[in-house]
């Protein structure tokens, strides 16, 4: 499977061969800011399936200290596209995903500390803080 994602104004392209996982939405003050929304809306790739189709030379790159090792944003429209680990690619913002990568966003986390004005629909699996941790 190939996933395509682009920026807002269109400049920065990249292509995933490959599936995307653990979808998640995180409503912490970190991520509110890291994404201007209500939370983020993010998966997980391998970062081997990973490659810029064009752009690469617009990313701007923000290293947080928290919530993510770095931050890739597009330097013209201010898109928020990925996010780094040991410097590779290793998740993408469903934002700039384009289509249907076939993954939904399995969990909310961090809702103990969403923003006062969100409101959080029914029905949805949530964390008042992180994952519990996996027993595998
Ligand atoms: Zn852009
Ligand atoms: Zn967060």
């Amino acid at each position: 499977m190939s996933i395509s994602g682009s920026c807002f104004c269109g400049a920065i392209k990249y292509r995933i061969d490959g599936e995307l996982r653990d979808g998640r939405s995180c409503h912490c003050s970190d991520c509110r800011k890291a994404f201007s929304a209500q939370a983020s809306a993010y998966a997980l790739i391998e970062p081997k399936d990973f490659a810029w189709v064009t752009g690469e030379a617009l990313l701007s790159r923000y290293e947080s200290k928290k919530t993510y090792e770095g931050l890739l944003f597009c330097s013209i429209c201010g898109s928020t596209l990925c996010g780094t680990y040991k410097g590779k690619v290793n998740g993408v913002t469903l934002g700039c995903v384009d289509g249907d990568p076939d993954i939904s966003i399995g969990m909310h986390i961090f809702v103990g500390s969403k923003a006062s004005w969100e409101t959080m629909p029914d029905g949805v699996v949530q964390y008042t803080e992180g994952p519990p941790p996996k027993n595998s």
